[in-house]
């Protein structure tokens, strides 16, 4: 899958949708994202470049087309499924250094192309895959993708039939003249013809439907059957995208090149069911997402999904309303907060909105509005606690106050004397052990689950006997290294925060039971 004219065209939903039909069908189907950029993985990416980061079970700081790609396939991505430039060349050149390559000059092509094509096939050979669709990053005609679109030809070279290319562009509208017009598609495609592709399917993004004529002129003009012209309009959510590929038989087409049977028929029953849901959702859930990237969505992707599955299934539609914590003072917070049915306050780093984040806990917690802290958030929600109820002013986590005299989120223990920053957080799922009679037992409905983490402080258990006592308790602890994973206020409403981040593993046919729990609490009020 590759992508011209422009970026931000939905390359990943694309994919994603195409890999759920075939998944439909009965073929087991991932996706892998190639990212052009040097950074070895997105973890030390500032969200204001790269929208949120996502973490896989195996711990890999990944892209967030990963999160679609869970979301829509139900299914669990691995390290394997991004690769960026900077892993290809580290892997090169530490090859280079063992002597591995016997005095060769070492060269983009084939060495670097060789590394791309070998993590491609990886996903089919070692993880066992019928089918890989595999999105390459960036735009067509970017230097920066050049190694990566030379390894496809070469794969393409080598496997046939059992390969083919999908290119995804625009179609614009020009509304002085009244027109969608494809000469940016068919430059598109003679760029990718440079570089010895030619597109066997083609994705057009338009804001109108295509006519049929058009359809004909792109397809005589890029070499490619007219129902393989595939428009892709835009819609009020993403999830109605697999249903709109179906409607034009994408991945009937997919399996006509692939030369694949289907191994049943499609059954896209559950996925109608969600979006019936939605469609029906019976009035609004008012939920506030307290963080500090109020200008960028994308920074919060997964919390803004898995609220939106919960609602689903709650039989409403979620209205997210972002609430930028750095304007968030104890003076405001009643005006800016009133009226939400429930508040979450989002995972971060550094000092920045975090007093916000604290006036925001408080305001839930003396109100009784349903409250969900996720990392930072939870450590915020301590933070507050201790300051608020336990009466220790200057309470707060080392991360922003090395000096606090109440430490209440400290580093972690093997987090100390870790300089380099990159890939070396805790990450990854972890068991959580959930104590008996809590909420959170009763919520997940069993004893141990097993969550994802991205963080380096922790809570602080020293100072957990008066925190118990004054009214917030642990009931989630990692039972091989005692870390708390959970806090929670017994005698409020909802009042639940957690270390890990249950967001990343709610997806469309599996919402996740704390944010399923919490969006009901806020219905209920
Ligand atoms: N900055 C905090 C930590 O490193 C929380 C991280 C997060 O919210 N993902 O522990």
């Amino acid at each position: 899958m590759t992508g011209g004219v422009a970026s931000s065209l939905g390359k990943g939903i694309i994919s994603a949708s195409l890999a759920k039909l075939l998944q439909s069908r009965g073929f087991n189907v991932t996706i892998q994202k190639l990212d052009p950029y040097l950074n070895i993985d997105p973890g030390t990416l500032n969200p204001y470049e790269h929208g949120e980061c996502y973490v896989t079970e195996d711990g890999a700081e990944t892209d967030l087309d990963l999160g679609h790609y869970e979301r829509f396939l139900n299914i669990r991505t691995s390290q394997d499924n991004n690769v960026t430039t900077g892993r290809i060349y580290k892997s090169v050149i530490e090859k280079e250094r063992r002597g591995d390559y016997l005095g060769k000059t070492v060269q983009i092509i084939p060495h670097i192309t060789d590394e791309i094509k070998r993590r491609i096939m990886l996903m089919g050979t070692h993880h066992k895959y019928d089918v890989v669709i595999t999105e390459i990053g960036g735009t067509v005609g970017d230097i920066e993708s050049l190694p990566y679109i030379e390894a496809v030809r070469q794969l393409k070279w080598e496997l046939g039939y059992k390969a083919m290319f999908i290119h995804l562009t625009l179609v614009p509208y020009l509304s002085a003249s009244k027109e969608l017009k494809t000469k940016p598609t068919q430059h598109s495609v003679k760029a990718l013809l440079e570089e010895g592709i030619q597109p066997d399917i083609l994705v057009l993004r338009a804001e109108q439907e295509l006519s049929e004529n058009l359809r004909k002129k792109v397809a005589l003009f890029c070499n490619v059957d007219v129902d393989a012209v595939i428009q892709s309009v835009d819609v009020d959510t993403i999830y109605k995208v697999p249903i709109l590929m179906q409607e034009q038989k994408l991945d009937e087409i997919a399996m006509r090149k692939l030369k694949l049977e289907s191994k049943n028929d499609s059954d896209m029953s559950d996925w109608k069911n969600f979006l019936e849901l939605m469609a029906n959702a019976n009035g609004n859930v008012k939920i506030g997402l307290v963080g500090k990237y109020v200008e960028l969505p994308d920074a919060y992707k997964s919390i803004i999904e898995a609220v939106n599955h919960a609602a689903t299934y709650s039989g409403k539609k979620a209205k997210i309303e972002l609430i930028h914590s750095e304007n968030l003072t104890d003076e405001n917070a009643k005006s800016k907060l009133k009226g939400l049915q429930g508040i979450i306050v989002a995972p971060g780093f550094g000092s920045r909105g975090i007093e916000g984040k604290i006036v925001a806990v408080r305001y839930a917690r003396e109100n009784n509005v349903p409250l969900l802290g996720i990392c930072l958030g939870m450590q915020m929600a301590v933070v507050e606690f201790a300051r608020n109820v336990l009466h220790w002013d200057k309470a707060g986590s080392t991360e922003m106050d090395h000096a606090t005299p109440w430490p209440v989120i400290d580093i972690m223990e093997d987090q100390k004397n870790i300089t380099n920053k990159g890939g070396t957080m805790r990450l990854g799922a972890y068991d959580c052990k959930l104590k008996e009679g809590s909420r959170a037992r009763e919520i997940y409905g069993k004893e141990i689950v097993r969550e994802r983490h991205r963080h380096r402080y922790e809570y602080n258990s020293k100072f957990l006997g008066e925190y118990e006592a004054a009214g917030m308790v642990a009931t989630g602890t990692n039972p091989d290294t005692g870390l708390v994973e959970i806090m929670e206020i017994p005698s409020h409403k909802w009042f639940v925060c957690c270390q890990f981040h249950p967001e990343y593993s709610s997806t469309v046919l599996s919402p996740h039971p704390l944010f399923l729990s919490f969006v009901k609490a806020a219905i209920e009020g």
